[in-house]
């Protein structure tokens, strides 16, 4: 048969993350995805909310936790008017505190196939090296997807939902309407590449992420395993002149220009081996949608909005997307709650996410102020009841919304660690209250939506 109740396009986090969600909750979904894995992605430094709140909800925790990938405490920066590398503890949180106040720095091609791999294993029908090329619709709905399969041929599946989850290079996100906006603030440019014997920063930060701004822009510098390190020079746009000619001049020149980097690889060569032994550049990633779904299709990830990579937000706000469209694919296919609804409550979260870094990163670009002017303006915007630090932390770890304050991070902690949670947010632990008026909120298993307690 080949109609389903989900049609997921993308296997990336987000495509892997929605189609698992769905599945878990019994429904037939397939999943289509033009490449074979492991295939390369850039988007290695992952953050607290995606390991320990999604990854738990797929029941990934622990294999990621085992799979020996380097654990990142926080990040270590080289910005503002600080003459010193100032550092960040995602363990400055509360709502992190103990066994949940780390993420991971992932080599991609590992990550997404552990992610699709449990997809699969949950019941999602996976076909690799099917590339979609369309949707099709009645009655003014998304209903099913017109792809090319592995021998070439063209193909139509239908599904009460399409998930577009196709990363950045969608050619189906136009059939939910709007437009794609690309930021008039982010113009930049990227250009990166992987280095083998680099410096690590003393323990216990040496799994951190270090960024370093210069006049041209900044670096990132990502370490990946005890030998391999991602770097990457963000260019800003006025300096996009200078990687127009041979990419590893320019390359090499950006690091000259910049004295921490520089002074990191001196004792460093560049990998050799595929996927790491060539330059890749990417530029106009920097955007949003004006609209995120229409009736039978949802956008997810990259295919939806991404912003400046700064806070490694990417690979969470696609996660974090793809558990908020499936909780609601999943609340309307229970006939629970009214499509509308759902959606609407989607995209208000989804919104408040994105804007939250989006908002921050455009004031953390500015150069003339310190860390401690930085940690309060996250404490203004996300109206954080403690400290500056926290509010900071909080922000760039993913853990601002009640999905992971509250309720999936309750799932995973200690014992000892939960009782400490709701000391100290109190009866609140137990009962979320909506995000917004009138909104709705997540059952008990985080799968789907229900109305809240009055
Ligand atoms: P993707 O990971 O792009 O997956 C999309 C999938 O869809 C792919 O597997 C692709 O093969 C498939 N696909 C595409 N078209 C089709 C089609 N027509 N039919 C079928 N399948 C299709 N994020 C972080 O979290 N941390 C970072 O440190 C970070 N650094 C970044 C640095 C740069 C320079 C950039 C540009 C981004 C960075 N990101 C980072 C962002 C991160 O790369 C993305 O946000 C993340 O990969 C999005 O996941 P996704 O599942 O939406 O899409």
């Amino acid at each position: 048969m080949n109609d389903y109740d989900v049609i997921v396009v993308g296997g990336g986090p987000g495509g892997s993350t929605a189609a698992a969600l769905t599945a878990l909750d019994g429904h037939r979904v397939l999943l289509l995805d033009k490449e074979s894995f492991p295939r390369y992605q850039i988007g290695e430094s992952l953050l607290p909310a995606t390991i320990h709140g999604i990854c738990a909800l797929l029941g990934l925790r622990e294999e990621i936790l085992d799979a020996g990938f380097v654990r990142k405490r926080g990040g270590t920066f080289q910005w503002g008017t600080s003459p010193e590398p100032w550092t960040f503890s995602f363990a400055a949180s509360d709502r992190m505190a103990g066994p949940t106040s780390y993420a991971f720095q992932v080599e991609r091609t590992r990550f997404d196939k552990m992610l699709l791999d449990n997809a699969r294993r949950l019941g999602v029908e996976v076909r690799e090296g099917h590339r979609a090329f369309g949707t099709v619709k009645t009655g003014g709905r998304v209903n099913g997807v017109r792809y090319i399969d592995d021998t070439g041929h063209e193909r139509l599946s239908t599904a009460r939902f399409v998930v577009d989850a196709s990363g950045h290079g969608s050619r189906i996100h136009h059939d939910a309407g709007g437009r794609r906006e690309y930021s008039p603030f982010f113009r930049n440019l990227a250009l990166f590449g992987y280095f083998l014997g680099g410096y690590r920063v003393p323990e216990p930060n040496s799994g951190n992420i270090v960024c370093a701004s210069f006049a041209d822009g900044w670096f990132w510098y990502i370490p990946l395993s005890a030998t391999l390190t991602s770097v990457g020079a963000v260019v800003k746009r006025e300096s996009a002149t200078k990687v127009q000619g041979d990419p590893e001049v320019a390359y090499a020149e950006l690091i000259s220009a910049c004295p921490l980097i520089k002074d990191f690889l001196r004792d460093a060569s560049r990998a050799t081996e595929a996927p790491y032994d060539r330059l890749r550049v990417r530029k106009d990633y920097s955007y949003d949608r004006t609209v995120l779904w229409s009736p039978g299709l949802a956008l997810v990830g990259d295919a939806a909005c991404f912003i400046d990579p700064v806070f490694s937000s990417g690979v969470h706000l696609a996660t974090y997307s793809a558990l908020l469209a499936a909780r609601s694919i999943n609340s309307v296919l229970a006939g629970l709650v009214d499509e509308n609804r759902c959606f609407l409550e989607f995209e208000a979260r989804y919104r408040r996410e994105f804007a939250l870094f989006r908002d921050f990163l455009i004031t953390f670009y500015h150069q003339h102020s310190d860390e401690h002017a930085y940690f309060g303006e996250a404490r203004k915007l996300t109206k954080h009841a403690g400290s500056a630090d926290a509010a900071f932390v909080d922000l760039v770890g993913g853990v601002t919304s009640t999905d992971f304050s509250r309720h999936l991070l309750g799932d995973v902690l200690a014992e000892g660690a939960q009782l400490q949670l709701r000391g100290l947010l109190g009866e609140a632990a137990g009962a979320e209250p909506p995000m917004f008026p009138g909104g709705l909120v997540a059952s008990a298993d985080g799968r789907r939506w229900q109305l809240p307690d009055v």
